[in-house]
Order: C-alpha cells, then structure tokens, then sequence
C-alpha cells in the first residue's frame, strides 16, 4: 500500500510505502519528527482499518483524479473544435469538443478510489478492498476539528 502522509505540522505530503513499515518518518518541509504506526491489515494491503498518522478509524473514498489532466483534455479539444470552427466545419468541432468530453468521464470512470483519513487526510492507495463510505461534510467538521485540537493547532 503506498501512503501520503499528512504532516501534523505544517501539512507537507509524505510517501510513505506501507510494507516497509517505519516506526517514524521525519518530515522534508518541516523537521518534525512524525511517529507511524501500521495495523497487519495496512501493511499487507488487505484494507484500511487505523490511519498509521493519528490512528483514526474514520475514512471516506474519493476518485484519485487528477484534475489537471481532465483539464488538459478539454483545452486541447476545444482547441482543435475551434480550428475546425474557423474552417466553417461546425458539425467537426461540436464532435471533437464532445469527443474530448466523453474521454474525460471515460478516464474519469476507470480511475481507482483513494482512502483518505477524515482527521489528518492522509491518502492512501493499493490494491484492497474499499470499504469506506462516500465523503459526508459533517463528518469531516466533527473529526477535523477534533484531531486538530488534539495536535494543539486550535
Ligand atoms: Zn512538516
Ligand atoms: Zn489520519
């Protein structure tokens, strides 16, 4: 399982690789040292059940999308949709801007899901099983707010 850990501090993203397991990592933006710990369940991709950052058992999935990308695609089908325009071939460039479209929810619908922690949103991503419901913003107030009291940033 590949990991993002969330700094505590000041919030930088650290790879972790979860089958290796660290006790610690330390992080590059700040120098805090961020203590780790693994559930068996974590370490063998078999599913999320503790966050290695804070230990919360709380998560939610989302599409791991990369929203530059689905951009790219619609510029640059725009971009030949309007030279098509330009040439009076209006049929040609409403297809291509709706082409690019259509690969845009194809890519969009083959993605995997990401596990991301409500409290510390740390990511994490592999081959297991997702068991985590959709992305509820209550949830997320509640625990956000809690774990950053915990950390003293409140
Ligand atoms: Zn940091
Ligand atoms: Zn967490």
């Amino acid at each position: 399982m590949h990991i993002i850990a969330k700094c505590p501090g000041c919030g930088a993203g650290l790879p972790v690789d979860a089958h290796d397991a660290p006790d610690a990592i330390r992080c590059g933006r700040c120098g805090r040292d961020i203590p780790l710990t693994f559930t068996a369940a974590v370490r063998d991709d078999r599913g999320v059940d503790r966050c290695p950052v804070c230990q919360g058992g709380d998560f939610y999935v989302r599409k791991d999308f990369a929203p530059k990308v689905g951009l790219a695609i619609i510029i640059i089908g725009a971009s030949i949709s309007a030279v098509f325009y330009w040439f009076g071939r209006d049929l040609m460039a409403y297809s291509t801007l709706g082409g690019a479209t259509v690969v845009d929810f194809v890519i969009y619908g083959r993605l995997k899901d990401l596990t991301v922690c409500y409290r510390c949103h740390t990511e994490l991503r592999g081959t297991y099983q997702r068991t985590a419901p959709a992305f509820d913003l209550h949830t997320a107030d509640l625990l956000e707010q809690e774990y950053e009291r915990r950390i003293g940033r409140r």
